[in-house]
């Protein structure tokens, strides 16, 4: 559980190139070290954090768009 303490405390900063204390406005997050824009994670953790949640979809309940896929 350390893990989401790490993420809710830190964003990544492409300019500094690591996760780095921000400062919150209305609409981003920036950097305290260089003021630019940061992200929730870096590029690689952003894809595996993509990957973690679509395996943690539940698949069935309500159908959706998917009929269109796989009427063809
Ligand atoms: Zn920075």
């Amino acid at each position: 559980m350390d893990q989401l303490d790490f993420y809710n405390d830190l964003k990544f900063c492409h300019h500094c190139d690591q996760y780095v204390r921000y400062l919150m406005s209305m609409e981003h997050s920036y950097c305290v070290a260089c003021g630019n824009k940061v992200r929730l994670f870096s590029e690689s953790d952003w894809s595996a954090f993509n990957e973690t949640m679509a395996n943690k979809r539940p698949k069935g309940g309500r159908p959706r768009k998917k009929n269109a896929a796989e009427s063809a």
